[in-house]
């Protein structure tokens, strides 16, 4: 058994991880990471790692950004904290709330702030839930999510997910949500094409609006391509078929874009590039890069002018709600991105070759399906890749290759057995030969 360092001894005794069995940290210990640098991770032991997670997925401008560490102390000395509750606000809010409008789909030109994509989620449910009130319409209450979707950690967010294991703790969902079947060909898809099954996933959202009756759905909110699920993708037929049925019974589209806002598909917003119109986006994770906690809703005109015009006062927020330090970050985040064009270069030159790069993989005997867009990816462990079989999932083969990627330098996330990758928008094509060449050594050592 490794000896263990006085820091992890600490850590082991005092702090509760999330998403963690605790019981798993006894022999080896947490991996603490000490200090980053652009797409590298440096542990407490020196073993430098390329991030291939970009943190949480939200590292998108890479890690060492000078000018972000600037932005943040100038506006702490300047103003630390102030609230936007009651009437008062204070200039970065208000900067980013429009630049934000700016960048988003022309039909959204408002933003409701909060602390993290779990509260932007939380808000969304109040949000729908009192615009269909003030519309004449209170019994329009219910939400419709998918199987597998993950929108968060508070109460309404692990509701409005659909992940079984977070719904066993906790008595979830709350009322007044309900899931349908996610659009996971690779997994479900049977015998039918990924388009016939595209259209399939999509039309349960119609069978369960029937079964619900209209008066009484809300909305449906669902990932671009779901994240933490296992970077699903919907077939090219599932996004069309769900906006007809959206438009056809009056019911909103909350589209959690956490993940893919901020140019990791190549668009600012994956909204563009699925060509969708939501009513809402929750946004979060790459606003900051992560350098500073910060998320927010992104709000249609047609919602925007009912709460503005019609709510009174919006019975909603937290202390921290654009907090000022949260929003020169992101300022200078956004002014990053703008500047070093990467939203550009990702659709251009960075995602086609990582994409191409990566089906390499595909031929690799242990590999069933490498899929992805802009610079996200998941790589399917399969034991049988002819006939799409998987591994009994006791052996943890996603759990074993992703500390075999660790050996060789590499963080890749596993969901069961499905691999994830979702660098820093700034890796370069080098770095990214490099993230191939470490992951072909872990899925050769994991074989
Ligand atoms: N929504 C999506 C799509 C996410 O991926 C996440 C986090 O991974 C969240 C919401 C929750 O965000 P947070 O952890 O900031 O509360």
């Amino acid at each position: 058994m490794a000896t263990l360092s006085t820091l992890q001894q600490a850590d082991i005794q005092h702090f509760i991880h999330p998403f963690t069995d605790s019981k798993t940290l006894g022999e080896k210990g947490t991996r603490i990471i000490e200090r980053a640098e652009g797409v590298y991770l440096w542990d407490i032991e020196g073993r430098k790692l390329l991030d291939g997670m970009a943190g949480l997925w939200c590292v998108n401008v890479g890690y060492g950004r000078q000018s972000i560490v600037d932005a943040v102390s100038k506006q702490m000395q300047q103003l630390p904290y102030y609230n936007s509750f009651f009437q008062c606000t204070h200039p970065p809010a208000i900067e980013l709330a429009k630049t934000i409008a700016e960048l988003a789909p022309a039909h959204m030109n408002c933003v409701f702030f909060t602390g993290s994509g779990s509260e932007s989620n939380d808000t969304n449910l109040r949000m729908v839930r009192r615009y269909w009130d003030l519309k004449g319409q209170p019994t329009k209450k219910t939400i419709i999510s998918r199987d597998n979707a993950y929108h968060g950690s508070t109460v309404a967010g692990a509701s409005l997910g659909g992940m079984s294991g977070m719904h066993k703790q906790g008595d979830l969902p709350i009322p007044g949500i309900v899931h349908i079947a996610q659009p996971y060909w690779y997994g479900e898809g049977g015998d039918l094409t990924p388009e016939a099954f595209g259209l399939q996933a999509a039309q349960a959202l119609e069978a369960k609006i029937l079964e619900l009756g209209e008066e009484n759905v809300a909305a449906f909110i669902a990932e671009p391509f779901q994240g933490a699920g296992g970077v699903i993708i919907p077939p090219s037929t599932y996004w069309p078929e769900i906006k007809r049925i959206l438009a056809k019974y009056d019911v909103l589209l909350i589209l959690d874009e956490v993940i893919s806002g901020f140019g990791r598909t190549g668009c600012w917003f994956a909204a563009e590039y699925f060509d969708l119109k939501p009513d809402l986006i929750s946004i979060a994770k790459g606003m900051t890069s992560g350098y500073v906690p910060m998320g927010g809703v992104i709000i249609a005109d047609r919602i925007a002018e009912v709460i503005k015009n019609q709510c009174g006062e919006f019975t909603h927020g937290y202390t921290y709600s654009g907090h000022p330090v949260a929003a020169a970050a992101a300022l200078e985040n956004i002014r990053i991105i703008v500047q070093e064009k990467l939203v550009e270069k990702v659709a251009t030159e960075t995602a086609p070759y990582f994409q191409s790069r990566l089906q390499q993989l595909a031929e690799h005997p242990l590999v069933g399906e490498v899929r992805g867009i802009g610079l996200v990816a998941a790589i399917e462990l399969v034991k049988d890749k002819s006939l799409r079989q998987r591994f009994n999932s006791d052996i943890g083969v996603g759990t074993w290759c992703r500390d075999l990627c660790i050996e060789h330098g590499l963080v890749m996330r596993s969901v069961g057995d499905t691999m994830i990758i979702s660098p820093p928008l700034t890796i370069s094509l080098a770095q990214v030969d490099e993230l191939i060449e470490k992951a072909i050594k872990a899925l050769n050592d994991t074989y």
